[in-house]
């Protein structure tokens, strides 16, 4: 027996970071009381690295990481990556090893082998699994990778719970759960999903089209995708019949500022676990502070909506304030903090008191007359620039122009006091039809956006520059569309700084256009799938 209650295997260095999703879990359950181990980088070629800490008291958690093993290990023209970002010097293979042998640290699918391994070890230990890739993949979806639609990975992993979303306060109920002696096959709280054998009864629940349906009707995986999204939004669990069985979903899980206050206001080293050196993703991460979680944007490409809500949830200024003060404790400080946001920086303040909002965005297509933000978030970038120690506070999370188009002020307060050479913006396209496809605002918006940037990046005698992020290859799009964006982009005195080609991730709206080839209402449109024709069109912009 180990003398953890829960051991943590993970595919990359194990970050005591407030960035990382294992340092919250991590220090959330030993604030419950709850002792905690970790296998970090398994070689999982060996099942044997799945004993090393023994068996644990309670449950092991497999935590896939901030971004999905497929979509990390893979460019969206399918090649294969060298580099990973989690990893130490962003070495993607296990050192150590002749040249013709390549070991990979990171398997495509991590959760599903991980998982399988310990199962081998361990048959009756409780497997729990999280993350984002387990959150996307939760229901039946596709893996661009494998250009093919894959049942739930609680199914393929023979996991008992997987926690949905972000999931700190789940994995202390399922610990507490389990020290109680409540079977993890028996659990089923907001915000985590298991598989049952019958279909539920109570209109609590929303049923999905099952996995046999979506492999026999290509739609239904568009029809599938927005019974997830209302049913989010709602607050409602969702079903999905795989043959016998049922995956259940017991719907999402509250969290509120105070619950934010409590996780990142706990005393982090920003360190790895065994301290030896900082990943690429670390030193990136190593001075931003989360200010809140969720995005109202519900762009249909995005992940974020079903990770993290559509509500924003902001943490205090309190705490916020008290963990930047923080930063100066560390060997490295120098007095740049590199962010202080969340999926996009300005939504912080912007949480909205209405409950099961059906609607997918709070911006498209039309912003909400409800949604509010910029004012609190103005407040806290001055609050923190005060600090002492603070030299300069850097906004690397982004900005959504469209929200800061109505916003002068806080744009003034942006380029003035938070810019580099380079103020990054999102339009991702400028064509109507593709916008609309995106879920991002007409392209009358990022023109009168460059006007306002331009006007006061003049008067306040900056040459800041708008760095543009373009996909090109979105369901939708024909080669026309992209011509037409170069010459728009062109008018607007804006050069495509990063252009990537659109890659299918799990669980987006997009991805499940771009299997159907059909938009929302089933209508058939234009998709690319030839990678060398994407690579052409992504030429075509960046030449
Ligand atoms: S009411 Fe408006 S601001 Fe609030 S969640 Fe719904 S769309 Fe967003």
């Amino acid at each position: 027996m180990s003398s953890f209650d829960v051991i943590f295997v993970l595919p990359y260095p194990f970050s005591d970071h407030p960035s990382f999703p294992e340092g919250l879990l991590k220090k959330s359950l030993e604030l419950a009381g709850f002792s905690v181990g970790v296998i970090e980088r398994p070689f999982w070629q060996d099942k044997e690295s799945f004993r090393v800490l023994g068996r644990p008291r309670l449950f092991f958690a497999v935590i896939s990481g901030p971004v999905d093993s497929v979509v990390l290990n893979y460019t969206s023209s399918r090649r294969r990556r060298r580099e990973d970002v989690y990893q130490p010097k962003g070495a993607a293979y296990f050192d150590g090893y002749p040249p013709s042998i390549k070991y990979k640290v990171r398997p495509d699918r991590a959760t599903i082998v991980f998982s399988n391994r310990i199962r081998e070890c361990f048959k009756d230990v409780p497997i729990v699994i999280g993350g984002l890739e387990a959150t996307l993949r939760c229901f039946a979806h596709y893996d661009f990778q494998q250009d093919r639609i894959r049942r739930s990975i609680l199914l393929d992993s023979r996991a008992d719970i997987l926690v949905a979303g972000m999931g700190e306060k789940q994995l202390v109920e399922i610990a507490q759960g389990l020290r109680s002696g409540v079977r993890g096959q028996d659990m089923a709280f907001a915000g985590t999903a298991g598989t049952v054998k019958g279909m539920p009864k109570d209109d609590g629940f929303v049923e999905l089209p099952s996995y046999e349906a979506i492999l026999a009707d290509k739609t239904n995986l568009v029809k599938a995708h927005f019974l997830t999204e209302m049913a989010l939004c709602e607050g409602k669990g969702i079903a999905q019949r795989h043959a016998d069985r049922v995956v259940i979903q017991y719907g999402s899980a509250t969290y509120g500022p105070a619950d934010l206050d409590r996780i990142y206001g706990r005393p982090y080293t920003r360190k790895h676990l065994n301290g030896d050196g900082y990943s690429p993703a670390l030193r990136m991460n190593l001075f931003s502070i989360t200010s809140h979680r969720g995005c109202g944007g519900g762009c249909s490409f995005c992940s974020i909506g079903a990770h993290q809500g559509k509500g924003i949830i902001s943490r205090s200024p309190e705490s916020i304030a008290m963990e930047a003060r923080a930063l100066s404790r560390h060997s490295e400080w120098t007095g740049y903090i590199s962010d202080i946001g969340g999926p996009s920086a300005e939504m912080y303040g912007g949480d909205c008191e209405v409950e099961g909002c059906r609607k997918p965005s709070c911006l498209h297509p039309e912003p909400c007359r409800l949604f509010s933000s910029g004012k609190r978030y103005m407040a806290l970038l001055r609050e923190c620039r005060k600090l002492p120690g603070v030299k300069k506070i850097f906004l690397g999370s982004g900005v959504r122009y469209d929200v800061l188009a109505d916003l002068p002020e806080l744009l003034e307060e942006i380029l003035r006091h938070h810019s580099g050479r380079f103020l990054r913006i999102a339009p991702e396209h400028t064509e109507e039809t593709v916008l609309n496809h995106m879920r991002k605002p007409p392209f009358e918006v990022l023109k009168s956006f460059v006007h306002l940037f331009n006007s006061i990046n003049r008067r306040l005698r900056r040459k800041i520059e708008l760095a543009p992020y373009i996909i090109v290859g979105h369901p939708g799009e024909t080669r026309d569309d992209v011509a037409a964006m170069k010459n728009r982009l062109m008018s607007l005195g804006l050069k495509p700084t990063s252009v990537q080609i659109f890659t299918p991730s799990p669980g987006s709206l997009s991805t499940a256009m771009y299997y159907a080839e059909c938009d929302p209402s089933r209508r058939p449109i234009p998709v690319e799938k030839h990678v060398g024709e994407l690579m052409k069109r992504k030429q075509l912009l960046t030449k």
